[in-house]
């Protein structure tokens, strides 16, 4: 039974895997937005493969697709060869993809992981400038990879990436715009507007300390930073002042990908063009598949200069091209983007009621309830300390309450809801009912 099963691996999993303990299920079933545990109970799923399935578990597309693959007796591992396959995928993927970009942009595939493909577009900005450092930003979230290039002893493989062949670049991170706890006590866009000067300033002074870097890289909407939409005019700062000093924009679209902030990319709010885009997760249609897509002029690869075992899944770009055409046809942004505004209206108005929520955020279905100690003083900007035990307490009454919620954010407080795009309005109702009562239980 479940409980058998929640042992043993309690017994030999490492503590490194959280969700393994922090979320005692055992899936056994899941179809759309619900999954159902060996021990019978069901669970409506807003972590969703922390935001990877924006149709839901087992979609029928979704299926279909990787049926079909499998039917057809296709090849399921042939590295990076062409495939009609990935030819297919491919030509999904480039539909969605604003039409500047789309125009004269080149792939190249990772994998299988986001991580992956964010090493690669760290790689291709320093193989195209010559430089190494990186802008990036505080509460940024892109993988936990930790130097395999660094390690490999092929020099060839190594070329160009600069001093000690790929490992560490010299990061300056900046802050970015949490208007809640805005590292510069000015709320709102001021105090987004602040952060924008400070980089200005870091680049513009020949004495600011930072050499011109290879590449900034930032995410639309941190996810596990807390989820903090930046304002689309802090991005298109961003935009001018890269574009002013020559410095590669790498916008990380993993987690904000496909829908989910309420338009197929989230760097369609702000009009912002990057000049390398990170795309994982939901462009795998649940299964491992991830690619940088960029400009052609960045496109300064020799032949075999990023090579990697697994980056042709057939059955992931299968059910990738499924997944990207049924959001895409049934205008699931959009759906996203309204639902979304409702769900944060409503845990608005529940803020109001419960002094624990201190903030509430999001954009599309990206939604962030950020929890704190009502009982201690706010700071000059009006946040109280951070609440991370009660999250803690949330997410457990939350599967108490038949929930599924994952938790991010600096100090771990706050509850972020990730659920399928497909959720219909009856489910985002539950959602909310079951979210406030677990934090009612919990603040008791
Ligand atoms: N970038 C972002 C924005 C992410 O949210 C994540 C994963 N949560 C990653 C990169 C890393 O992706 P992966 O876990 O697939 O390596």
């Amino acid at each position: 039974g479940a409980e058998a099963i929640l042992g043993r691996q309690a017994a030999r999993e490492s503590a490194a895997r959280t969700y393994a303990r922090s979320l005692p299920i055992v899936p056994v079933r899941a179809r759309g937005m619900t999954v159902e545990g060996a021990d019978g109970r069901r669970y409506l799923d807003c972590l969703a493969g922390a935001g990877t399935l924006a149709l839901g578990h087992n979609h029928p597309v979704v299926l279909e697709a990787i049926r079909a693959v499998l039917e057809a007796e296709a090849p399921l591992h042939v590295l990076d060869l062409a495939t009609p396959v990935k030819d297919d995928f491919t030509t999904a993927l480039f539909e969605t993809l604003p039409p500047s970009m789309a125009r004269d942009a080149r792939i190249q595939f990772c994998g299988p992981a986001g991580t992956d493909a964010v090493e690669a577009a760290l790689k291709l900005v320093r193989l195209a400038t010559g430089r190494n450092g990186l802008l990036a930003f505080t509460g940024g979230y892109h993988g936990q990879s930790a130097g395999a290039l660094a390690a490999t002893g092929d020099v060839a493989v190594r070329a160009g990436l600069g001093e000690g062949g790929g490992a560490g670049a010299s990061v300056t991170r900046l802050p970015y715009p949490y208007a809640y706890r805005c590292p510069f006590g000015v709320g709102g866009a001021a105090g987004a507007r602040l952060g924008t000067r400070w980089t200005a300033s870091l680049l513009d002074d020949p004495k600011g300390g930072v050499e011109r870097p290879a590449g900034m890289l930032v995410e639309v909407v941190q996810g596990e930073g807390g989820v903090i939409p930046a304002p689309d005019a802090w991005l298109r700062e961003q935009r001018e002042l890269t574009a002013r000093h020559g410095i590669p924009l790498i916008v990380d679209e993993v987690q904000t990908g496909v829908g989910r902030t309420g338009a197929f990319w989230a760097v369609e709010h702000s009009g912002v063009e990057p000049d390398v885009m990170v795309v994982s997760k939901a462009v795998g249609g649940s299964l491992p598949l991830a690619a940088i897509v960029y400009r052609a002029e960045l496109d300064v690869w020799s032949p075999g200069a990023h090579a990697g075992t697994f980056r042709g899944n057939q059955l992931a770009m299968a059910a990738g091209a499924a997944t990207l055409r049924f959001v895409h046809e049934q205008g699931l942004a959009a759906r996203a983007a309204e639902l979304g505004a409702r769900m944060l209206a409503r845990l608005r108005g529940l803020q109001r009621e419960l002094p624990v929520i201190g903030d509430v955020r999001g954009r599309g279905l990206m939604i962030g309830v950020e929890l704190v100690d009502h009982q201690l003083a706010p700071d000059d900007l009006g946040a109280r300390p951070a609440a991370p035990e009660l999250a803690q307490a949330v997410r457990a009454e939350a599967l108490r309450h038949g929930l599924i919620v994952e938790l991010g954010g600096r100090h771990g407080s706050v509850v972020r809801l990730l659920p399928p795009l497909t959720m219909t309005d009856e489910q985002a109702e539950a959602v909310l009912e079951r979210l406030a009562d677990s934090i009612v239980a919990a603040g008791r």
